[in-house]
């Protein structure tokens, strides 16, 4: 059915658009958990994926990824039964990576999700600061975050932690006693975000009223460059901007298959997917609000509210864009191939500057690119 590449990884991804709370900086597609009643979107999930496989075809699935908003909130049995569901529609790769996104405040599950299935847990720690926590509007204590970890461990494969930095007042200094305390923690792969201010989210209007001033550029690059420093010294350095392991196999598959520019299936409310059937590339997005995605998926039998076809060059662009985020580059055969010739001019001049390094015909980021990844990636396939 398709010309699809299995070299380049097939997923699934599963959105859980519920929070407890909703935190200030965060302008994912989230909801308030309330009392809700959980059951038809839990359904629709089910039948969005049965749509998916229509597409599709026969694939072989390399991981499967639980994010939101806060999966955790879902119940085991309901981890059981969507990874039963996609067991019983594509084959599942032998070894295949299971990964779950938690509030430390869900720590009385993690033992059935681990019994589900699940065998990588990214924990959203964010801060070993309890004012820090507070300011970032999250529900959980730096305690609550330890003992989260102390619950975790032993019962997955591979443990993420996530962290923020460059949060108003916090000095180069406070990040890297915060950092060094995660980095000891013991943790598999650590996700180190600076706090960027979204339009739309709450903290983009206190920034607009002048409450607080998020970090400079410059501070932020001092944070970042220590960040790097730190993460390498203690055996994780960074193989993706903002992401780092320790070694190989505890690297996120889910993610290298959207750096690779893999195919995978999204389901739930917001939910992003790409399908490649033949030469033919889609770019697709489920309905946002839970009460739209519903109705679509009763409707179409599938949660797409937006279909894009994206052609040789939008392909291209996308591989130089998702492959210069990771240490390995993207190969230039790969994206010649889809006919984009890259800024040869460019290439050079930023080679020169060391933002970027060429090697066995493939283009990467230095680490001092990494920090204008964005730029650089318009700069040479314009
Ligand atoms: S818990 Fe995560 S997804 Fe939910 S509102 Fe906070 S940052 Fe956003």
């Amino acid at each position: 059915m398709s010309d699809f590449d299995p070299g380049r990884g097939f997923g699934v991804y599963v959105h859980w658009p519920y929070c407890a709370r909703i935190c200030p900086y965060c302008d994912f597609n989230v909801y308030a958990a309330k009392a809700r009643d959980t059951a038809p979107l839990f359904d629709a999930l089910l039948r969005d994926l049965e749509g998916w496989r229509g597409r599709t075809g026969e694939r072989e699935v390399s991981s499967i990824f639980f994010g939101g908003g806060t999966p955790s909130l879902m119940s085991g049995a309901q981890v059981v039964q969507l990874i039963a569901h996609v067991r019983s529609l594509w084959h599942v790769a032998p070894g295949v990576e299971i990964t779950l996104e938690a509030n430390p405040d869900d720590l009385a599950r993690f033992g059935e999700f681990a019994e589900a299935g699940v065998d990588r847990l990214s924990l959203g720690i964010q801060s070993l600061d309890d004012e820090r926590l507070k300011f970032l509007g999250r529900t959980h204590s730096a305690g609550d975050a330890l003992k989260a970890l102390d619950e975790a461990r032993g019962k997955f494969r591979s443990i993420s932690i996530d962290m923020i930095y460059a949060v108003p007042g916090q000095t180069l200094e406070d990040w890297r006693g915060e950092l060094s305390r995660a980095l000891a923690l013991g943790a598999d792969h650590l996700s180190l975000y600076e706090l960027s201010i979204e339009p739309g989210a709450a903290f983009a209007f206190a920034v607009k009223r002048k409450a607080w001033a998020p970090a400079s550029d410059d501070e932020a690059a001092a944070l970042y460059e220590a960040t790097q420093e730190m993460s390498e010294a203690a055996g994780l350095p960074a193989y993706e901007i903002s992401n780092h392991a320790r070694g190989a196999e505890h690297r996120s598959v889910h993610n290298g298959i959207y750096w690779k520019c893999g195919d995978w299936a999204g389901v739930g409310p917001g939910a992003h997917g790409r399908l490649t059937i033949g030469a033919t590339r889609w770019a697709v997005e489920a309905a946002e609000k839970p009460g739209a995605y519903l109705h679509h998926v009763k409707t179409n039998g599938i949660g797409w509210s937006v279909v894009d076809e994206l052609d040789a060059v939008g392909q291209a662009r996308e591989r130089v864009a998702m492959g210069l985020r990771v240490v390995e580059g993207f190969a230039v055969a790969d994206v010649e191939a889809l006919r984009l010739k890259l800024n040869a001019e460019n290439v050079a001049m930023l080679v020169a500057l060391g933002f970027v390094a060429e090697r066995d015909g493939r283009v990467m980021l230095t680490p001092e690119g990494r920090l204008r990844a964005d730029r650089i990636a318009a700069e040479i396939a314009p």
